[in-house]
């Protein structure tokens, strides 16, 4: 890292907890491969504390910063403006100063897409089926919309929530038109699933047995479906270990995390940044992680 000076302008990520945010590791890397006079530090900030905080990081001249649980959606009041996909999405994750004020977007969305589009341009034909309908899954309804999926199905255990999901949808800033099923619902939907997504938190470690689906529901995919798993933590996790022995598509959550952060550098330096960097940055922490466990 550039050493730091009375010069050096400020980023970082605000959240409660922040030890655990690989952020600041992924970011520095960053900088200090463009060699800017930048530094991205983890601000712990608790919930009561979000509205003095907030102010504070413009006080002291902060350009951008991330946000983290459980900041998301309740930093909304507190800035200036944000962007429709923020509005969409219902929580914004990356925030600029303008003349106005803070201004937030939401680079999930764009993090989730880059390995998609990576696979293929078109997405018209393929039908989408999300399993969970959390925070996650928002981006992720997001993204398929963007994607122009023919078809947008959620898989939820709780019927209210899934509705509420489904309302917010038709009301957002960019409305999208989803499905929704509960999980004895699944099995009919995956002969026509190209893209199965999960947005639950099971397989992370240290759970690491578990998988949202099991072998023999896999099989049900068509042969050129692709099982996407937001998890980074087990890489890969039992999902995509089914998926890929199945000869299917696999692709985890690191790239997602990885694209997120580089959309957020890219809009604070206003320059392109060193994608490689920052994912060759994250994938040896936690393959070195996963070798000694704290
Ligand atoms: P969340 O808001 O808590 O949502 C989790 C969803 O999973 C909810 O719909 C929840 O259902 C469902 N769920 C949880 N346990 C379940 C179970 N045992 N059976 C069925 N459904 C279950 O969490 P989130 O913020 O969306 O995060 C979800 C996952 O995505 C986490 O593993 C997180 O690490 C990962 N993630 C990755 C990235 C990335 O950059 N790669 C970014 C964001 C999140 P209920 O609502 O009924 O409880």
């Amino acid at each position: 890292m550039s050493a730091i000076t009375g010069t050096t302008k400020l980023l970082g990520v605000i959240g409660d907890p922040v030890e655990h945010s690989l952020s600041p590791l992924m970011q520095n890397a960053a900088i200090a491969q463009i060699g800017v006079d930048f530094v991205y530090l983890p601000f712990p900030v608790k919930a009561e504390n979000l509205e003095t905080a907030i102010a504070g990081l413009k006080a002291i001249g902060v350009h951008g910063f991330n946000i983290t649980i459980p900041h998301k959606q309740t930093i909304i009041p507190l800035l200036a403006d944000r962007s429709d996909i923020a509005q969409s999405v219902g929580a914004v994750n990356t925030v600029w100063r303008t003349e106005k004020g803070w201004y937030g977007t939401n680079t999930d969305v764009e993090g989730f897409l880059a390995p998609l589009l990576a696979k293929k341009p078109d997405w018209q034909e393929t039908e989408a089926v999300i399993l969970g309908n959390g925070g996650a899954a928002r981006a992720v309804v997001a993204g398929c919309s963007q994607l122009k999926c023919q078809k947008i199905h959620t898989i939820g255990r709780n019927w209210e929530k899934l509705q509420q999901f489904q309302e917010s949808w038709q009301t957002a800033a960019i409305p999208v038109d989803i499905q929704i099923h509960l999980w004895e619902e699944l099995p009919e939907l995956l002969p026509y699933t190209g893209l199965l997504v999960n947005t639950t938190p099971i397989g992370m470690s240290p759970h690491t047995d578990a998988s949202p689906i099991d072998a023999t529901q896999m099989q049900w995919l068509p042969p050129n479906a692709i099982a996407y798993d937001l998890i980074y933590t087990p890489r890969p996790t039992k999902f995509l270990q089914i998926a890929s022995s199945q000869g299917l598509i696999a692709i985890d959550g690191l790239e997602m995390l990885v694209q997120q952060g580089a959309s957020a550098l890219r809009r604070w330096l206003r320059q392109d940044v060193p994608v490689s960097t920052m994912r060759n940055t994250l994938q040896e922490h936690l393959a070195a992680k996963s070798q000694h466990p704290s």
